[in-house]
């Protein structure tokens, strides 16, 4: 029986995404890898969509947040596939650690502090060793897919993008869209407020299109150029 396979997969781990990508050879590049506990989530989700596990070539975490690789271990080994992440944030995965970043707002840095006050340092999450260690811009040419994955620092230090040629954006919690009201916004957790607005000029410097973030949905790019405009004072 033929399987109609997407040509883009967003899987939902509760509050947060992930993506899987279809190369030249119908095989998948995953972005990130949702919160720990929930690999029936993700068996169910592929299974739907006529994906192997053996389909997924690579899994790409955009940063090291337990949201984004709590339940990587588990999926590494039943797809038995690569893994990648920003040298940075390399030692977080290997050590399992979970760690709260700081707010950028009055409510989150409370949340924050709470939070670094519960988790941080306690808990821990099954460590993954992961085979490549990003440096700078890397190619996804000989993954089969026509893009790249670029450092977008400012929510963490070691935030990466992956870039398609067609204009679409992974860009993990560089931006999120989850309050209706607000449209897409700046993170409400960030490391480093004015890394961001560079990584934000980044994507729009790209052209890009259209970006995924790793909560809520996908937005045009010209909302975030409205809020980038809006905060820096400068026309783009
Ligand atoms: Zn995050």
């Amino acid at each position: 029986m033929y399987v109609y396979r997407p040509e883009m997969l967003r899987i939902r781990f509760g509050a947060v995404n992930s993506f899987l990508v279809k190369n030249r050879d119908g095989k998948y590049l995953m972005i990130d890898a949702g919160y720990p506990g929930m690999i029936n989530t993700f068996k169910k989700k592929i299974a739907e969509a006529g994906i192997l596990p053996k389909d997924i070539q690579l899994i790409l975490i955009t940063h090291a947040h337990h949201d984004h690789f709590g339940c990587l271990s588990d999926i590494k080994e039943l797809c038995e596939c690569n893994v990648a992440v920003h040298e940075y944030e390399a030692h977080l995965l290997q050590t399992g650690t979970i760690k709260t970043p700081p707010g950028t707002n009055l409510a989150t840095k409370l949340i924050s502090k709470i939070g670094q006050s519960f988790t941080d340092g306690q808990h821990k999450l099954e460590a993954v060793d992961p085979e490549i260690k990003i440096t700078g811009e890397l190619s996804l040419d000989s993954l089969g897919i026509d893009g790249k994955i670029i450092t977008t620092p400012g929510h963490t230090e070691g935030s990466v993008s992956v870039i398609m040629d067609d204009g679409k954006a992974f860009v993990g919690d560089l931006a999120m869209n989850v309050f209706p009201w607000t449209g897409p916004i700046y993170p409400v957790f960030g490391h480093n407020r004015q890394q961001i607005l560079k990584s934000w000029k980044k994507l729009i410097d790209l052209n890009v299109d259209l970006v995924y973030p790793g909560h809520g949905r996908a937005f045009g790019i010209r909302h975030l150029i409205r809020k980038y405009e809006m905060i820096t004072g400068k026309a783009v």
